[in-house]
């Protein structure tokens, strides 16, 4: 942990969908240290690297990462808010990093809450596709690109929980949160989520860890 003045916790609060698969929530904790088999990178479309989650990623992951990066952008060009690519991890206990780009948030009148459940939605695809069971992600666009948290929250986790649903390997989610008023507003979202779920097609429970 780097200079943060609260111990990691695993939420009381995780979600279970039917037959077994979860999402749960850990923070605050740095994303660049979990064991599952992905981890998903809030990248630009460039793919080449930037600040926060994006930067710590590389830095810890190593040029391995960088390099499979540049070799998709010589393919794609660039990465469109809304999709994602996988690459190695590198150094990473993770084997693999998903890369997708967030919406920079305007006014929430241009399609971010869209673009941003297509980001979870395509992460996970990408993640069954390649026979991973579990993967975690970040606040996607709620650092540089300035979507409010709460509803990112509310977003990030609905949409997970639906690509979740659908899901042949992936039966493990985890939101890893880096400080806490992010984690106290997903654990809020997904209270809310719980609360307005009777008439869905999965059921969500809450469980203590
Ligand atoms: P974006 O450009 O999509 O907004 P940022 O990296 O600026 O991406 O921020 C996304 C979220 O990732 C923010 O909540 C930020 O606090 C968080 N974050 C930054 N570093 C880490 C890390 N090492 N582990 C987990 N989350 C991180």
């Amino acid at each position: 942990m780097i200079g943060r003045d609260t111990e990691v916790h695993d939420s009381t609060i995780r979600l279970v969908i039917k037959n077994g698969k979860t999402i749960e929530f850990s923070g605050p904790a740095d994303i660049t240290r979990e064991t599952t088999h992905a981890i998903v990178n809030a990248a630009n479309s460039s793919l080449l690297g930037g600040g926060g989650v994006d930067g710590a990623i590389h830095r810890a992951g190593g040029p391995a990462i960088l390099a499979e990066c540049r070799q998709i952008v010589s393919k794609i060009r660039s990465l469109p808010a809304g999709k994602a690519v996988i690459t190695t991890g590198g150094r990473l206990a993770a084997k693999h990093v998903i890369h997708t780009v967030g919406p920079i948030y305007r006014d929430g009148e241009h399609e971010e809450a869209e673009k941003l459940a297509s980001c979870h939605r395509e992460s996970i695809r990408v993640a069954d596709e390649h026979g991973l069971e579990s993967l975690s992600f970040p606040a996607i666009s709620t650092g540089a690109y300035g979507y409010p948290v709460p509803q990112a929250g509310a977003v990030a986790i609905s949409s997970a929980v639906e690509a979740l649903a659908a899901a042949k390997y992936v039966n493990t989610i985890r939101f890893v949160l880096f400080d806490i008023g992010t984690l106290k507003a997903y654990e809020r979202a997904a209270e809310e989520l719980l609360r307005s779920n009777t008439a869905s097609p999965y059921q969500i429970e809450k469980a203590h860890s």
